[in-house]
């Protein structure tokens, strides 16, 4: 098993619209696995492939009841409304207040390429709800209402003005090592 990095925002694959699978073979179970495994690192309660770089309709999640793989999945009902502080393991350290339906029902098929048919409401809702999105190419940010965006984005352009540029990481190199003779 191995631990992926988790792709975060700025990376053009989150937006992007994920393929369909057609069909399951070694690499794609071993694909699920490692998501499991990294999901679990992070910590999170759900994962779609494009947030480890791989542009395919599938996502692992485990809200407490042991973790599952959903391939090319569906939401075909939904209804009510439901306001949770969502977060997303490719934007870290934020989250929002965000309504979306209280209750979805989700179909797809698993890794055995047996159907999936889940009523899911409240955290298994909003968890489906979101991976699906990535699996889109849609963002938690993009969900927001205009004040919640506006401040997410003014933190967002920060972080990526702080974030090291190379040259200046070896300035700083340059200036520690200086420092130490
Ligand atoms: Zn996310």
């Amino acid at each position: 098993m191995a631990i992926y990095d988790i792709r975060t925002f700025g990376d053009p694959v989150l937006r992007q619209r994920a393929a369909e699978i057609t069909d399951v073979d070694e690499a794609l179970v071993r694909l699920a696995q490692d998501m499991i495994e990294t999901m679990y690192d992070a910590p999170g309660v759900g994962l779609a492939a494009p947030q480890v770089g791989v542009e395919r309709r599938m996502f692992v999640y485990d809200v407490g009841e042991g973790p599952s793989t959903v391939l090319n999945p569906r939401i075909v009902e939904s209804d009510g409304e439901w306001t949770y502080d969502e977060g997303c393991l490719s934007i870290p350290g934020l989250s929002w207040e965000l309504v979306r339906p209280r209750r979805v029902r989700l179909v797809g098929v698993d890794l055995d390429g047996n159907e999936i048919d889940v009523d899911a409401d409240e955290l298994l809702a909003r968890c489906f709800q979101h991976e699906i999105d990535h699996l889109d190419g849609v963002l938690v940010v993009e969900r927001l209402d205009e004040v919640q965006r506006k401040e997410a984005m003014r933190v967002l352009r920060q972080r990526a003005l702080e974030a090291p540029q190379p040259r200046r990481q070896l300035v700083g190199k340059v200036l520690s090592s200086r420092g130490q003779s």
